[in-house]
């Protein structure tokens, strides 16, 4: 067990991760292969470690947002399948070549620019964007004929060596009657330009639009890959949605008490005199902030358990540390405090902190800041630190 400075902390179990991992599988039929998207620092959880750990569980697909990402997971040990979702500018596709990246295409200009900044005999390997409804990037037209030529255009380019095609539902997280026909009209757009493909007899190998919320609510088998983040980090796409399975939060955020006294009615707590005491109320401060990624918007709203009993904060959410009511709680100094995750029978997950203040768990977790060292574990093992 390695020390570490018990200041502010995210744990990241991997067993859960794992658990998730498994599910996620479960739901796809054996036509469709996982992709692990790890963008992000892999959410938030450190993804020098989630990559290569997945990796070793089988997954041989891997996306990010970017070329530093890539980058960041090659170097880390993935030898498998990286695709980039984003945008990278033409002016470092050497660097892609050079380390086996696969680049998302956004329109035909991209391709051409990519294609033209090549100089060596070997391809850029490409995935092409469609923008089937989503209206970020991607190449967008209004029949599925229009789309199948400019594929096929982009396909002649010299330089590329184009291996796939995707698109990515907007609202698939939705169970809103108008959002479920969207969806509906996306899957079907992307299915229309299969065929249209099929019949000018072009072959690309890898045809995917599943994310997370897609590939549970609307299970297909066309769909080479499917992409999934969120669920394997053990959140919801949507938390009002129910999941078939339930899936094991991987990140906790923990933090400790550093400071306890009791204050009168008619005292105050913190920045901006927000909380005034009603009644005689014993406050502990702990160590974190809205600079470890815990967000100021949680001021006199957000809950933290203690001892496995819940605790209200008071007062603004400070830099490098936060009030909270624990009156009717026995606690001490140095004792640990659990932003979100397990403490005895309760639990507070990311996505519940989300919903506090209006928010998704996905911005919970990418949030945590870089001064928070995840701590790895894999069951109750200790196995790494990253800081
Ligand atoms: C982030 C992202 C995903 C993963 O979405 P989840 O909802 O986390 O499963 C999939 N595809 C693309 C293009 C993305 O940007």
């Amino acid at each position: 067990m390695q020390n570490f400075y018990k200041r502010a902390w995210a744990e990241i179990h991997l067993d859960r991760l794992k658990h998730n991992y498994e599910i996620c599988k479960s739901l796809l039929s054996n036509k469709t292969e996982l992709m692990a998207v790890v963008k992000a620092n892999a959410y938030g959880h450190g993804d020098s470690v989630i990559a290569p750990y997945l990796q070793g569980l089988g997954v041989k697909y891997f996306a990010v947002s970017n070329l530093i990402e890539a980058v960041h997971i090659r170097e880390a040990g993935v030898n498998s399948q990286i695709l980039i979702l984003g945008y990278v500018s033409p002016e470092y596709s050497q660097k892609l070549i050079d380390y086996d990246i696969i680049q998302t295409v956004t329109d035909y200009n991209h391709a051409e620019e990519l294609s033209a900044s090549i100089a060596n005999s070997k391809k850029l390997r490409v995935h092409i964007k469609l923008d089937t409804g989503m209206g970020r990037i991607g190449l967008k037209f209004k029949t599925a004929m229009e789309y199948v030529e400019e594929i096929k255009r982009i396909t002649k380019l010299e330089n590329l060596e184009v291996e796939g095609i995707f698109s990515h539902p907007s609202v698939a997280d939705s169970d809103n009657q108008a959002d479920i026909e969207y969806t509906r009209m996306q899957e079907k757009l992307i299915l229309e330009i299969i065929d249209g493909l099929i019949n000018q007899g072009i072959s690309i190998k890898h045809i995917h639009y599943l994310n997370s919320a897609c590939a549970t609510y609307y299970p297909d088998n066309q769909s080479t890959l499917a992409r999934f983040g969120i669920m394997l980090y053990g959140l919801h796409p949507n938390h009002a949605l129910a999941l078939p399975k339930p899936l094991l939060p991987v990140m906790e955020l923990k933090t400790v008490v550093s400071h306890i006294k009791t204050i009168s009615k008619g005292d105050y707590v913190s920045y901006g005199r927000t909380y005034v005491a009603e009644r005689d109320v014993k406050v502990a401060s702990l160590t974190i902030g809205y600079a470890d990624g815990y967000s100021r918007l949680l001021s006199s709203k957000g809950e933290v358990l203690i001892n496995g009993k819940k605790a209200k904060l008071i007062g603004r959410v400070c830099m490098d540390q936060v009030m909270i009511d624990i009156t009717d709680i026995d606690a001490r100094i140095g004792d640990t405090a659990t932003l979100f995750g397990y403490d005895g029978d309760e639990c507070i997950t990311a996505d519940d902190v989300a919903d506090i203040y209006g928010t998704i768990g996905y911005e919970v977790i990418c949030g945590i800041s870089k001064r928070v060292p995840r701590v790895i574990y894999d069951g109750n093992k200790q196995i790494d630190i990253l800081e």
